[in-house]
């Protein structure tokens, strides 16, 4: 096979004015090779150290990342338009991930002891977490620090080299991320950014890194799952999602409105977990609307969130308003006439059917769906009726944890919102249509490695099995022992 390089480049636009903000190379084939090359390298000398070197350095790495704050806030505000103050909340959280995964993947990867069973009383049995080795990082834009640290963190922390394609809107900040990890670790490719558009991300697929974390759209994660099969790649696919709020009778309505907002609106609405649809009780259905609405009134397009990152997306967010509304939605903020490329204002909606592309597919912009509801088992129906399961959100004063219990979601937020993305001991993802794989916690550890189990005599066994020499005697002792273990 003949690899092929490219010298194509491709360029980033600020959100806002649509100027060109930095240029960067397109890889093919060639380069993603040769990362993938030289991170195979550095994932041998990274996987010998302890775990307590691998702690000090990754330390290292997030004490230089908050000392140049400044610096990759200034990117992600060029790249992605977002507010300075949501920039540097997103920085926050990423080294919040990378200081958890340095510290507790020792403790979470250990080795650990398990009984071996009656049977093999004999034997010891332990499972080791060994490091796949190299890990293929393919980013969105929307966060595009806090996301791919989600992955990136804990696949290093766990033993791994990593080689990133962050999205071709916000290369500059995955580029930086490299950049400053180099610093602390001059001699080893532990992180290599590569930049491109879907092709470069196709191509990681394809080369021979050991595991693939993805984040970004369910349509996307289907052709990546569907490259990554060719080659029998696992797959960490974490998509998109169509968020409910559920608001009891007995929530704290004011809490409830005043967080719910910010949820819908905050980032534009670019988040995966974003509120998107919410299902109040009757019974404070109207105080809440009234609090969220007013409330609504003081969030503005370009001062509380930035323009629509991706041109693109405008379009869908009209059409799902338009439907909401030709369907019998009711605005009750907002309406058609809120968008303004590159802008969205805020638009809140109500009385939408529930077959409703409002209600049904992820918008990713300013808007919000409110329905009345019954009850809290309609509210719950309603809830899992999507094939999207990322977050959610309960307000309720009693019965918060009985709600979520019930709801097909990977997280909930009960009395908050968005609240586990900020947890690192926690695991994030989602089901159905939202993906599957989690990144963070030590479940987000354990994915980045394999299990390896290690079986071993303590002391001769008196009944021996596994050698044709095995006895009649042998064999009446193991039939009795099964009477006795499992026949009663
Ligand atoms: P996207 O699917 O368009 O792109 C994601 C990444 O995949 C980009 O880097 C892109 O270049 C790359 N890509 C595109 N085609 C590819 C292909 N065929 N093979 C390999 N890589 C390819 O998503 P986006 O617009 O960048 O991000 C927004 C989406 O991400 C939303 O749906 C959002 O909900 C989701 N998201 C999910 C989470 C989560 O944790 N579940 C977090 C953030 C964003």
């Amino acid at each position: 096979m003949t690899l092929q390089s490219t010298d194509a480049t491709f360029s980033t636009h600020s959100p806002a004015t649509g100027a060109e903000f930095a240029r960067y190379p397109i890889s093919g084939p060639t380069e993603v090779a040769t990362a993938v090359a030289a991170a195979r390298s550095a994932a041998l000398w990274w996987s010998a150290r302890t775990s307590r070197q691998r702690t000090a350095t990754l330390l290292a790495w997030n004490r230089l990342i908050v000392s140049r704050i400044d610096e990759a806030a200034a990117l992600i505000v060029a790249e992605g338009g977002k507010p300075e103050s949501d920039a540097r909340l997103e920085i926050t959280l990423a080294v919040d991930h990378l200081a958890w995964a340095a510290k507790n993947a020792g403790r979470y990867l250990a080795p650990s002891r398990r009984s071996p069973g009656l049977l093999m009383m004999n034997m010891s049995a332990t499972v080791e977490h060994a490091p796949l080795g190299v890990v293929g990082v393919i980013g969105p834009w929307n966060y595009p620090i806090f996301t791919p640290m989600g992955s990136i963190a804990y696949a290093l922390a766990a033993g791994n080299a990593v080689v990133f394609k962050p999205s071709q809107y916000t290369p500059g900040i995955g580029v930086w991320l490299a950049n400053t990890l180099r610093e602390i670790v001059p001699e080893h490719a532990l992180l290599q950014t590569i930049t491109g558009e879907a092709m470069t991300g196709e191509e990681l697929c394809k080369s021979t890194v050991d595991k693939i974390a993805f984040t970004g759209s369910t349509r996307t994660a289907k052709k990546v799952a569907a490259t990554c099969a060719e080659s029998l790649k696992p797959l960490i696919a974490e998509c998109g999602g169509k968020d409910a709020v559920i608001i009891a009778a007995d929530a704290n309505v004011k809490d409830a409105a005043e967080n719910t907002l910010w949820a819908a609106m905050s980032n534009a609405g670019q988040t995966c977990i974003a509120a998107e649809r919410v299902y109040v009780h009757e019974k404070v259905a109207d105080e809440f609307i009234r609090l969220i609405t007013a409330q609504a009134k003081s969030v503005k397009a370009g001062t509380s969130y930035g323009a629509a990152t991706m041109p693109s997306q405008i379009g869908i967010i009209a059409s799902h308003i338009d439907d909401a509304l030709n369907k019998g939605g009711v605005a009750l903020v907002g309406g058609r006439e809120s968008v303004q490329a590159p802008f969205v204002s805020p638009v809140i909606l109500s009385e939408v059917p529930e077959d409703s592309t409002a209600v049904t597919e992820e918008t990713f912009g300013p808007t919000l769906v409110i329905n009345k509801v019954k009850s809290m088992e309609e509210a719950i129906a309603k809830s899992n009726a999507l094939r999207y399961g990322l977050g959610a959100s309960v307000w309720s004063k009693r019965h918060g944890s009985e709600i979520a219990s019930q709801l097909h979601a990977g997280m909930v937020s009960v009395n908050s919102v968005l609240a586990f993305a900020a947890v690192p001991s926690v695991p994030f993802g989602g089901v159905g249509d939202s993906g599957y794989g989690r990144i963070h916690g030590p479940e987000g550890l354990r994915e980045f490695t394999y299990a390896r189990s290690v079986i071993k005599p303590r002391f001769k066994s008196p009944i021996q099995f596994t050698t044709f020499r095995r006895t009649k005697k042998t064999d009446n002792i193991i039939a009795g022992l099964i009477k006795i273990l499992f026949g009663r």
